[in-house]
């Protein structure tokens, strides 16, 4: 059962691009361009906490979590992924998988951080990192959904 809130921008908007929709959960592409595959997964319905969750709500958010960060090591290729569930704003459990390059903005902080590069400082060569990134962001989304949509259970 899903609780609409009129005044609720993740109950009255997708929150980003959908990549997949299930009956629980929804991954978003977050248009952010200095982090080109930074993606959501998002419990549809009002729940603020994992613990609030049942065994198998538990384990479908987090079945999905990994799906994303496999398909962005597969395609991406990233230093490292960032998961993290902050949702201190909005009354829907979300985690955020964000591939991190060395050399990105914030690296080695979160991106939540102050920028260690301020915008239009960029070395040379991230410039090219970012390219090559978005470049693969097409596979990146295809193998997503692939995966999703293959799920046994959503
Ligand atoms: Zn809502």
């Amino acid at each position: 059962m899903t609780t609409l809130d009129p005044d609720c921008p993740l109950c009255n908007e997708p929150g980003g691009v959908v990549l997949w929709h299930g009956t629980h959960l929804r991954v978003i592409e977050v248009q952010d361009a200095d982090y080109p595959g930074y993606t959501r997964v998002i419990w549809n319905s009002h729940i603020a906490e994992m613990t609030s969750l049942s065994r198998h709500g538990r384990e479908l958010v987090m079945e999905v979590v990994w799906h994303v960060e496999e398909a962005q090591r597969a395609v991406l290729q990233p230093d490292k992924v960032n998961v993290a569930a902050l949702g201190n704003m909005v009354p829907h459990l979300h985690w955020h998988i964000i591939p991190r390059f060395r050399g990105d903005r914030h690296f080695p902080d979160a991106v939540w951080a102050p920028p260690r590069v301020p915008p239009g400082q960029e070395p040379p060569q991230w410039h090219t990192r970012l390219a090559h990134t978005n470049n693969q962001m097409q596979r990146y989304r295809n193998r997503l959904v692939e995966i999703l949509t293959a799920m046994p259970r959503n």
